[in-house]
């Protein structure tokens, strides 16, 4: 309430500083009006933009940026500087928020396989070097630029893969701005959040519920969207059945997801300890692809799935998939894994089976993948290491070592 009044005051304000632009007020009525415009904004941390609407106050009513006082000039961040090689941990110089950025100090940063694809160049597009690797990154935004409105100082807010699309393409604007082929990356295509402080469009950042603490929120920016977002892509509906192929990183949230959206879990994996903490999640059924038939198993015990999510980085865990659902199902797959799968053309004919690629999530997706979150119906397992320690930590998740999800703090 006190937020509507305070912008209908400001809004009288700048009506009466309109009214004197067009001769209706005397002078010193008008100086006092600027006077007490200016306060406000700076005391509200309102960054107005006010150029556009006047261009007499543009000239003579020059509002400050607003920002947190002593922000630092340089910064510790971690580096790559050459492909394959260990990151460099140094000081870099902190950057400055554009037109429309914000700058947040970041306060925690999940660690993502994709970030190691990026720092060994793996992938035909590379990122150019040097640059700063992460796009799980949650911090409290401490200046924001010119032409800002979404976001304000204080806020707490993440920087996720989907760091900026043209928001004007096909695809923008018919709500798969995922798929804009003028996206920018974090961490990848723009530097990311393996560092102190990090800019990003304050129209792309994802505000962060109240009660997410900002190491549980960081992996729900890549992992728990990626696994949101797929469990909706594969259409089963609150009451059916999914399976969830690989209980990793990725899948030990999907279970929670599916089973917070309402779903019956099948949970696939091929070590006996994954299976264990899916039950512990609410999978239903669980069942060893090692020392079982998935597909017997999965289509004797479910009647077959309606949807299936593929988040294992293993091809036959793609293939088996397939079998796995009841007729008109649909898979969708996030792993990874490079490679080919074989497609059985009759099987996908005669009972209408849909294979559909997900990656990430819009914007609304993110809201939504964070607010499960935030509700406490999903979690993940975390494991907090320093900053300092991201290339063991690298190391560890090319040995397959890490449970959960590694969230480094600057
Ligand atoms: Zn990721
Ligand atoms: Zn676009």
């Amino acid at each position: 309430m006190n937020q509507i009044r305070e912008i209908h005051a400001l809004q009288q304000l700048v009506d009466r500083c309109d009214a004197a632009f067009w001769g209706d007020v005397e002078p010193q009525v008008l100086a006092g009006t600027r006077f007490a415009l200016k306060n406000i904004c700076t005391e509200r941390k309102i960054n107005r933009n006010v150029s556009n609407r006047n261009p007499v106050m543009s000239e003579t009513l020059e509002l400050p940026r607003s920002k947190s006082p002593n922000l630092p000039t340089t910064m510790k961040a971690a580096v790559a500087h050459a492909f394959g090689q260990p990151l460099k941990i140094e000081q870099v110089a902190v950057p400055q928020p554009a037109a429309g950025e914000v700058l947040i100090r970041v306060e925690a940063c999940g660690v993502c396989h994709t970030d190691l694809h990026a720092v060994n160049g793996d992938w035909p597009v590379k990122p150019e070097l040097p640059f700063i690797p992460g796009h799980e990154g949650v911090g409290i935004v401490e200046a924001v630029g010119s032409e800002t409105s979404l976001v304000k100082v204080g806020d707490r807010v993440g920087v996720p893969w989907l760091y900026k699309a043209c928001g004007s393409c096909e695809y923008c604007i018919t709500g798969w701005e995922t798929l804009c082929p003028s996206q920018q990356n974090a961490g990848y295509s723009v530097n990311g959040s393996y560092a102190d402080f990090v800019v990003a469009p304050e129209a792309y950042v994802a505000k962060i519920p109240d009660g997410l603490d900002p190491v549980h929120a960081g992996p729900i920016l890549c992992a728990g969207v990626t696994t949101y977002k797929g469990i909706k892509e594969t259409e089963a509906k609150p009451g059916e059945w999914i399976v969830i192929s690989g209980i990793g990183g990725l899948g030990h949230l999907a279970v929670q997801y599916a089973k917070a959206m309402g779903l019956h879990v099948a949970a696939v994996d091929v070590a006996d300890e994954k299976l264990e903490l899916a039950r512990s999640l609410g999978a239903e059924v669980t069942v060893n692809a090692n020392s079982e038939n998935p597909i017997d198993q999965v289509q004797q015990q479910t009647g077959g799935a309606h949807g299936a999510l593929v988040t294992a980085v293993s091809v036959p865990a793609f293939h088996q998939a397939l079998g796995m659902l009841r007729r008109g199902g649909t898979c969708a797959l996030v792993g990874l894994p490079p490679g080919e799968f074989p497609t059985p053309i009759f099987d996908v004919v005669l009972k209408r089976i849909t294979v559909r690629g997900s990656i990430v999530g819009t914007r609304k997706d993110m809201q939504e993948a964070l607010q499960f979150a935030a509700e406490g119906k999903v979690k993940t397992t975390v494991e907090v290491q320093p900053l300092s320690a991201i290339n063991e930590i690298f190391t560890r998740l090319e040995n397959g070592e890490i449970n959960g999800r590694v969230v480094i703090q600057p």
